[in-house]
């Protein structure tokens, strides 16, 4: 059969996510003759959040083409390393989920296999000393990668933190120098094809009716078309991140120009601090069954580090995921497709995977089911990995209170109980192809929330244990000498990449 091509996208919103979209699609599709129309409502306006990446924002920066540093001074950025997990085992407890690598193999066996078996008899010192990003966060610094063989100064993995709002008009002003339209205007319904169910048009409040073949929405929780235009149904995942609420709130930066986000487990659900040039994002998660608004509010309040720079933001949220991402020709992108808590900062790359899995099986205008099949399967498949991945940090804690002894109760999904089970014998991490988190991320959430496996990896007996401890000892030793050469973050950002002045 011939190829009948997509000739007119609709995007539905203009968050992180609509304006992403519109701009990886102009770029991506910039070889066919199909048009992209992008509408946005200022009425509604974005939901403000979602500043701590992950480091596939990089190549997601990268693959538009972007100066990073010009991005970075436009949306106030600020470079971050990884993520301080504080408070979350008990009080007073803290470990680090870098980036990038951890130690090095020797003779064959890998860091983790003889780190453990050291760790087991007491003689190594903790995961994140042996990586170089996380002990430069510790000290608040921060530099690109060089080249420098066999250092892991060359190897130096990071993200970004960025203003939400200047993201979006950063992308906006991309997407429309390369044939974006954008019509500014509210939905007022959705026109389904009587003989398909298939999306036809969209009517806005002017009256203008807007047609097109494939329709993006990126609504945000509203899920305006995929939900509430083709009712696709969504996976409520609460039982497993009982988390439902959030205050968000900015305020004056007087604390540390920190290279890393902070997570801080509080008496009901956790508070994060985003550090950016301008200011610092906060934000507290908690579980509405478990603590009243005003209380979380207090809470929040009362725990910034500067003056508040506007009044806290009221966020709800339900975890879960849309049954179906593409359903017809509607394919959810940002919110809309679902949500998991940004204790991991996962948002905005599910977005930029979205758009990659749709560039990786565009469709025709006959819109393939096998082709649409396998794209949900495999965003289902990645939603999944991640709520396994975020379940750890709230059911491996000793932390006392109400709220989190409910939450050391709730039973694991199955694919977590796999993974635990397969860790727990020879502290293995057997990851499949396509998973977000690499093997040495769920080796610093084990490690950190202390799941202790049995035994270590049968293939570290391949080094002596004076081996094994020489090993270590130089790589924390070389690690220790290369973080003495890297500036201070807010020295590095002084030098290559400050925004002008406000
Ligand atoms: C508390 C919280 C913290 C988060 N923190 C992080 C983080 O640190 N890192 C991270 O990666 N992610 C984070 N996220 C997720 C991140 O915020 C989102 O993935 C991202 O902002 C994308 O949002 P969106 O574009 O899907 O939705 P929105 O920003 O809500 O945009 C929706 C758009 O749809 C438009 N719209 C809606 N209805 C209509 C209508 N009828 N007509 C026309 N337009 C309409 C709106 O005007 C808006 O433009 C967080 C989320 C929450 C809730």
């Amino acid at each position: 059969m011939a190829i009948d091509p997509i000739r007119t996208i609709v995007i539905i919103g203009g968050g992180s996510a609509g304006w992403m979209c519109a701009a990886a699609l102009s770029r991506s599709l910039r070889n066919l003759s199909c048009r992209i129309r992008l509408v946005e409502s200022a009425e509604i306006g974005t939901i403000g959040v979602g500043e701590s990446t992950i480091p596939p924002i990089i190549s997601f920066i990268k693959s538009l083409g972007i100066d990073e540093n010009d991005l970075i001074r436009k949306t106030q950025a600020s470079f971050k390393l990884g993520i301080e997990f504080k408070d979350w085992v008990r009080p007073g407890h803290s470990y680090i989920h870098p980036f990038g690598p951890t130690g090095l193999p020797t003779k064959n066996v890998e860091f983790y296999a003889y780190w453990r078996k050291r760790h087991e008899s007491g003689d190594a010192r903790p995961l994140e000393e042996y990586s170089l990003q996380a002990v430069a966060a510790r000290q608040a610094k921060f530099m690109r990668p060089i080249d420098l063989a066999k250092s892991p100064l060359q190897t130096i993995t990071y993200a970004l933190h960025l203003d939400a709002s200047l993201l979006g008009a950063y992308l906006r002003g991309y997407a429309e120098v390369r044939g974006v339209t954008r019509t500014e205007g509210k939905v007022r319904s959705v026109a389904l094809r009587a003989a398909d169910g298939f999306i036809a048009s969209v009517t806005l409040e002017s009256g203008e009716c807007i047609e097109g073949d494939l329709f993006i929405d990126c609504t945000g929780f509203r899920g305006l078309l995929i939900e509430g235009a083709l009712k696709t149904g969504y996976e409520d995942w609460t039982h497993w991140l009982p988390c439902d609420r959030a205050f968000a709130v900015a305020c004056e930066r007087t604390g540390p120009f920190s290279s890393h986000t902070l997570a801080a487990a509080r008496d009901v659900g956790w508070q994060w601090r985003i550090p950016l040039q301008h200011r610092v994002g906060n934000g507290y998660v908690y579980c509405s069954r478990f603590i009243d608004d005003t209380a979380a509010h207090d809470m929040l309040m009362s725990s910034l580090e500067g003056r508040a720079l506007r009044d806290p933001l009221p966020l709800r949220f339900t975890t879960g995921r849309r049954r179906l991402v593409w359903n017809k020709n509607c394919v959810a992108i940002g919110l809309s497709a679902g949500f998991l808590e940004p204790l991991e900062s996962t948002g905005i790359h599910l977005i930029y995977r979205g758009i990659a899995l749709l560039v990786g099986s565009f469709p025709d205008r006959n819109f393939r089911q096998a082709n649409i099949d396998r794209f949900n399967r495999q965003v289902a498949f990645e939603f999944e990995r991640v709520r396994d991945y975020l379940v750890v940090h709230y059911t491996r804690t000793e932390r006392e209170g109400e709220f989190w002894r409910h939450c050391r109760n709730i039973e694991l999904p199955e694919s977590l109980k796999e993974r635990i089970e397969l860790f727990s014998s020879y502290g293995r991490i057997v990851r499949d192809e396509n998973e977000l988190f690499p093997v040495q991320s769920w080796q610093y959430l084990f490690t950190g929330h202390e799941v202790e496996p049995s035994g270590y990896d049968p293939l570290a007996e391949g080094l002596t244990p004076e081996e094994a401890q020489q090993a270590l000892d130089e790589i924390s030793g070389l690690v220790a000498r290369c973080a003495t050469t890297i500036p201070l973050h807010q020295d590095f950002i002084a030098q290559h990449c400050a925004a002008p002045a406000e």
